[in-house]
């Protein structure tokens, strides 16, 4: 039997692939198409799934050929409004990411096959039953073969029409916005920043122009009144139509190779597990493209599920922690569906009156500081939290962080802080040399616990204390160095127990030996933190 039967090969199944495989876990991954989907799609990969995907070994390759926007400038009628400034976004990838999603794709396929994980093509879910044991899902291949699949657990990755959550009768709530929205993949000749994601507001709709470099943009456009008729694909001539009634800067595009239009859902899931099923990405959650969130949102979804049904299976986490998926991730998901249906009523207005109070309000509303340090973090995804979820009750907090807050990927003297993070167990970050008082009590631990001592700026820690960080990067419980308890505390709640206590003494010296002592301290990458800013 598989452990995990993973149905759907876009980004959220193939990241759940890559997870889980890299963690050791059997996986199966099918999708229905017998080829991956050529065409562009999400263009922005946000600075939190860089993060994110630095330590797994896929960004590299993502920077290398995604084209960065450092800002998202807005004008109406001829004038530059403002810009949100993503220098404000609290991470070394304080950018948006342009790359087709099609590229992105075939980074984690290419990641996934270095891994010895195939994508299983052509071979279409059918119908699941389940019981206690596991699931048997009934797939179809294409030469119309049907097979019984036995698998522990199923990831629905399935995207938005979601055959498996059809199958499961369970509803995917919210609403269809009736606007005609058309989009393409042009070269722009023209006075256009290739820098910055540009957006033209009108009485008559909005447009936006988003680079993808050497010349090349994704144009999408508000139609209300249906200047482009309702062929399947936009033509060029649409496009150019459309683009010379509302942008400013005169230009001619050309060289389309990809249009289409589309209406807007905006829904998701009430649960994102029904036993042993899990649904993630647009599966789970469909909403407005405005801001770049759905592709990243399905991806970290399962970066945060990864983990947690590896340890289970590993008989290292307790079954219970399989029910975090859900309520860590989904006030997250209802946040950022609101979001971006505010966004786009906003964005979408034809009313001359909200038209003229939105271009006299943004440029006062984004002069603020403050807004201008939430706005850019948000659609980062950097500030999402899962503070005061079960995952992170009683877990505490150290300097400005609290149980279930992302942990910064801070640079350290060498390196970053996400250098040292296991991904695949949890790690404990020392700050201090006061260790003993933490070492003693987690002693029956030690074997899914990675333990180095780091220096960190006094802002982001205090002299002395420790950061339980879970493979996600977010923060599983933290204290002083007197707070021992909570540490227990917190692996007494999601583990098992240890099979084999350790006896204390060998404990105690495993850990001792496992911390860097302070004269080794430079020798080791866990070393004197210099970030400047608490990022
Ligand atoms: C025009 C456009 C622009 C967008 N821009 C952005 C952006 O800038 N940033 C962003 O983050 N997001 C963006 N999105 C959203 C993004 O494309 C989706 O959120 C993303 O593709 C979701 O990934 P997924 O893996 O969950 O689902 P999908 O990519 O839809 O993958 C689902 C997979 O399941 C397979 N499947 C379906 N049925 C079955 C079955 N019965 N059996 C087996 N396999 C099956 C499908 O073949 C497919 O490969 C955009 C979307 C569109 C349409």
């Amino acid at each position: 039997m598989t452990s995990v039967l993973i149905v759907g090969a876009g980004p959220t199944g193939l990241t759940a692939a890559l997870e889980l495989s890299r963690l050791g876990v059997d996986v199966r991954i099918v999708d229905k198409a017998a080829e991956p989907s050529p065409t562009s799609r999400a263009l922005g990969v946000q600075a939190r799934t860089l993060e994110l995907l630095r330590p797994r070994g896929v960004a590299d390759e993502l920077l290398r050929l995604g084209n960065r926007a450092y800002r998202t400038a807005l004008h109406a009628n001829g004038d530059h409004l403002a810009s949100i400034d993503f220098s404000h976004m609290p991470s070394e990838f304080n950018f948006i990411l342009m790359l087709a999603q099609s590229e992105t794709e075939r980074l984690l396929a290419d990641r996934l096959r270095d891994q010895g994980v195939r994508v299983e093509r052509g071979v279409a879910f059918e119908s699941l039953t389940q019981d206690d044991t596991g699931v048997r899902t009934v797939l179809r291949h294409a030469d119309g073969r049907t097979e019984v699949a036995p698998a522990s657990y199923v990831i629905a990755a399935d995207g938005s029409h979601s055959p498996i959550r059809k199958a499961l009768g369970l509803p995917f709530e919210g609403s269809s916005i009736e606007q005609n929205y058309v989009l393409g993949d042009v070269y722009l000749a023209g006075d256009m920043p290739e820098d910055q994601l540009s957006i033209f507001l009108a009485t008559r709709g909005f447009l936006a122009v988003f680079p993808m470099g050497d010349g090349r943009f994704r144009f999408m456009a508000t139609d209300p009144d249906g200047v482009t008729g309702d062929d399947a694909d936009p033509s060029p001539e649409d496009i150019q139509n459309l683009y010379d009634r509302t942008v400013h800067i005169p230009a001619r595009l050309y060289g389309l190779n990809w249009s289409s239009r589309f209406r807007i859902n905006s829904r998701h899931m009430n649960t994102l597990r029904a036993g042993r099923v899990f649904f993630g990405g647009d599966a789970a959650h469909v909403h407005s493209p405005a801001g770049g969130q759905g592709m990243n949102t399905g991806i970290q979804d399962m970066i945060n599920l990864g983990w947690k049904l590896a340890m289970v299976l590993r008989g290292t986490g307790r079954p219970e922690l399989l029910d975090t998926y859900e309520t860590d991730r989904l006030p997250v998901i209802k946040q950022l569906v609101a979001m971006t249906e505010r966004a786009t009523k906003v964005f979408n207005s034809t009313n001359p009156v909200a038209h003229a109070l939105l271009t006299r309000l943004t440029p006062v509303v984004l002069s603020e500081s403050a807004v201008q340090a939430k706005a850019a973090p948000r659609l980062g995804q950097l500030s999402a939290t899962y503070r005061g979820r079960p995952s992170s009750k009683g877990g505490g907090r150290i300097g400005p962080l609290r149980a279930g807050d992302r942990v910064p990927d801070v640079r350290l003297a060498e390196g970053r802080l996400y250098d040292l993070l296991d991904t695949s167990t949890l790690t404990l970050f020392v700050v201090g040399d006061d260790t003993d008082p933490i070492a003693a009590p987690h002693h029956d631990w030690v074997d899914v616990l990675t333990v180095h001592r780091v220096a960190l700026h006094p802002a982001l820690a205090p002299a002395s204390g420790w950061l339980l960080v879970r493979p996600d990067g977010y923060l599983a419980a933290a204290g002083g160095a007197g707070e021992s308890d909570r540490l227990t505390g917190w692996l007494h709640r999601w583990l098992t127990e240890p099979a084999q206590p350790t006896n204390s003494s060998n404990a105690a010296r495993h850990v001792a030996s496992r911390l860097p002592s302070s004269s080794s301290i430079s020798a080791h990458s866990a070393v004197a933190a210099t970030h400047s800013r608490a990022d």
